[in-house]
């Protein structure tokens, strides 16, 4: 659950939005709430079915907009696809991401202080001025890790 109160959502995303001189509608914030209501890193479809109920006659590209809004002002990041649709998340807070090779859910790891030394040490291109590191894990989550380990058994 979201620890601020809608109204509190509203007034940050007002705020952020007018930062970047956009402009704050009913549809972006149905949008928003429903991002840091959840931490399945939705794709825009997912987000699209759950915000249709809420408000009415809102479209699959507006609720594409919508995500591409929240993310060019920080207040949601988009993770990269491996295959198919980009994944949203509305926690921007320091975190690291767990995939599943099977099912494609995205879990959230938490972010561990030996990571973020450890960008220090790895060697990026000369020039290259890293601002944050960020670790994505990949494998089996735990309902598709039993059926792989039983199928590598048969
Ligand atoms: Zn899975
Ligand atoms: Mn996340």
């Amino acid at each position: 659950m979201p620890t601020s109160s809608g109204h509190g959502l509203d007034e940050r995303l007002r705020r952020a939005l007018g930062a970047r001189g956009q402009r704050f509608t009913e549809q972006r914030a149905a949008v928003y709430r429903y991002l840091v209501s959840t931490t399945s890193h939705p794709t825009a479809e997912d987000v699209f079915v759950q915000v249709r109920e809420e408000v009415d006659g809102i479209s699959l590209a507006t609720v594409y907009k919508s995500l591409e809004a929240l993310v060019s002002c920080g207040l949601a990041r988009k993770l990269s696809p491996i295959d198919g649709s980009a994944r949203y998340d509305g926690d921007t807070s320091p975190h690291h991401h767990a995939r599943c090779l099977a099912c494609g859910c995205i879990v959230d790891v938490p972010d561990v202080p030996g990571l973020q030394a450890a960008r220090d040490v790895i060697r990026a291109p000369d020039g290259f001025h890293v601002v944050e590191a960020r670790l994505e894990l990949s494998g089996y989550c735990q309902s598709c890790g039993g059926l792989h380990a039983r199928e590598a058994r048969a």
